[in-house]
């Protein structure tokens, strides 16, 4: 999938959410009412302020995450866009998504985030399996999943992202086919199903050793089983981790995958813009006091120029999450350097069926995918 030039992405974090999962180790926190309200004011000064870099640049994207955005009051969510609106110039046909997690959502909330101009919905449901989502701490049930997506649903909105992951405590291929069997009916036109990462700072890592989680065989099997399910059922997987219906690619997210600009609000966002990653430090308090002082420049640490062999990983690293790969002319203009004479020949992987070249174009097949870590790390020497 091509991308306009001179396009922008916007990632809004919204760092809040009603308590933390036993897995999680997004930069999230329960906050009263009074310090959202003061967050959002900072987030819309922050974006005004950075506006002038965007200049000539046209967002098309837009992606509120958290956290959990649906915390905020939609008025607050049309107040941050309206900021995108005034300040910078707008597509006229962007992809405005929002997270939200289930919860007991009136129809008119949904119908006001569609005014405000939201157009795509991400649900984090995990798994259709209550006794599973209690392991998780998921602060929700299956029930209020399925009362969130038809508030959703009858509010008008046409591009529904659900969110589930694999390899969770109880998890067993038996039951994760029946969260797969149980969200495809509901229609939704994209899914992610990631694997369950047990992050060190959290619950599960300190239970890491009696967490009830199948083996590594078992895992593998069930990504797999992911990926027949949901390709019988007729998304095409364009991304490891990324399922869509025809036309519903998450045009946010292709952009982390081609490495195409982006601009990161709020504590813990990234951005890459300009040949520098940054992250805004992961202090909520910290951010607000700074954008109610001005002080931008205590936003601006931990950026990074990424030398001319970064940018050569990290293009190989991301557009090999995706099932199209590389386009080996794009390859070789950008770095002067032929694919074959970067990483060698790769024929004993294409004869092995972890690789196909076609086209003119590198890409992993589904069972190179699931090695794809072991094979990276062999191409750009780190170890997986
Ligand atoms: S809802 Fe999402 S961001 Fe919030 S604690 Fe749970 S996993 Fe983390």
């Amino acid at each position: 999938m091509l991308q306009k030039k001179n396009t922008l992405g916007l990632y809004l974090h919204v760092p809040f959410c009603v308590a933390k999962c036993r897995y999680c180790d997004f930069y999230s926190a329960a906050a009263p009412k009074e310090v959202m309200a003061r967050y959002v004011a900072a987030l819309a000064k922050d974006m005004e302020g950075r506006a002038p870099m965007a200049r000539g640049l046209t967002v098309d994207t837009v992606y509120i995450g958290g956290g959990t955005p649906t915390l905020l009051p939609p008025a607050d969510i049309a107040r941050l866009l309206d900021t995108v609106g005034q300040h910078y110039t707008l597509d006229p046909a962007p992809e405005v998504t929002v997270e939200c997690n289930p919860q007991s959502f009136e129809a008119q909330i949904f119908e006001a985030l569609l005014r405000a101009g939201v157009n795509r919905l991400s649900i984090g449901l995990q798994s259709a399996n209550d006794r599973e989502l209690m392991a998780l701490g998921r602060p929700h049930d299956m029930a209020a999943f399925a009362a969130t997506y038809r508030a959703a649903r009858e509010a008008g909105f046409q591009n529904i992202n659900v969110d589930l992951m694999f390899g969770i405590p109880h998890q067993t291929k038996e039951s994760l086919q029946y969260t797969l069997n149980t969200v495809l009916a509901y229609a939704p036109e994209h899914i992610s199903a990631y694997g369950l990462r047990v992050e060190e700072g959290t619950p599960f890592w300190q239970e890491r050793n009696s967490l009830p989680i199948a083996d590594e065989d078992t895992v593998a099997d069930m990504q797999l089983l992911v990926a027949e399910v949901l390709g019988g059922a007729g998304f095409e997987h364009y991304e490891v981790s990324n399922y869509a219906r025809a036309g519903y690619r998450s045009r946010h997210n292709m952009r982390y995958w081609l490495g195409t600009p982006y601009l990161g609000f709020g504590p813990a966002a990234h951005s890459y813009f300009g040949g520098v990653r940054h992250e805004t430090p992961r202090d909520t308090a910290g951010y607000i006091r700074a954008v109610e002082a001005g002080d931008f420049s205590a936003l601006q640490t931990n950026a990074h120029c990424i030398t001319p062999h970064e940018a050569m990983e990290e293009y190989v690293m991301l557009r090999m999450r995706l099932f199209e790969g590389i386009d080996e002319k794009d390859f070789s203009a950008r770095f002067g350097i032929s694919f074959e004479g970067a990483f060698g020949d790769q024929e004993r992987l294409i004869r092995g069926g972890f690789l196909t070249k076609k086209q003119g174009r590198i890409a992993f097949t589904e069972q190179g995918m699931y090695v794809s870590n072991a094979i990276l790390a062999e191409w750009l020497d780190f170890k997986p």
